[in-house]
């Protein structure tokens, strides 16, 4: 898999998330995760498979590789979700399909932001948290290091990454300050293609 080119710049996502986050988080962190996954798949019959159906079927991993392939193509994947979903700004999410399922599950878009930043604000230690699609139902989960939702069936359309790197330089141990400033540069666009395309 290639590393993703971002549709915006590093600094363009300031103030929410600061130029040198962006560099050191999409630059050598993602870009690691990609290169060790790359490594791990490579001359196997995996190598050709998109990421997705890899991780989507982990019994099919050989033993010795997959905790490996867990963590480092779990990384690569979910940070092509967590930086794929965001704009400069931030964007609102129009009246549709989406939006209708939103109020229906959770009340209003803002009441299931609240269940996002929940989630990811009791994550013990590193991990993520998630609005998913399964069965054409909505709902918000965590995973552990860099587990992924594929496994599980899910089709994720937002996902928050907590682990420190994602925050530390700007928002220190305030976790909750992060999140509270993280969804409001979503892009809804992108989430509603994601929805879509279930
Ligand atoms: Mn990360």
């Amino acid at each position: 898999m290639e590393h993703i080119t971002l549709k915006y710049g590093y600094t363009d996502l300031e103030p929410v998330i600061d130029a040198m986050t962006m560099e050191i988080h999409h630059g050598r962190h993602h870009a690691t995760y990609v290169k060790n996954y790359n490594d791990l798949v490579a001359g196997t019959e995996f190598e050709s498979k998109p990421i997705e159906e890899v991780l989507s079927n982990l019994s099919a991993l050989p033993a010795d590789k997959k905790q490996a392939i867990i963590n480092n193509g779990g990384g690569a994947y979910n940070h092509n979700v967590y930086f794929e979903q965001f704009t400069p700004g931030g964007s609102e999410l129009e009246a549709g399909e989406l939006a209708s399922k939103i109020e229906a599950t959770f009340g209003s878009v803002e009441e299931m932001l609240e269940q996002l930043k929940t989630a990811g604000a009791t994550r013990f230690g590193s991990g993520w948290s998630w609005l998913v699609v399964k069965d054409d139902e909505l709902s918000i989960i965590q995973t552990l290091n860099q587990d992924t939702v594929l496994d599980a069936g899910y089709t994720p359309l937002i996902t928050i990454d907590v682990w420190e790197h994602a925050y530390y330089l700007k928002h220190q141990n305030k976790r909750p300050a992060y999140l509270a400033d993280i969804v409001t540069i979503l892009d809804w666009a992108e989430i509603t293609k994601r929805y879509e395309s279930r």
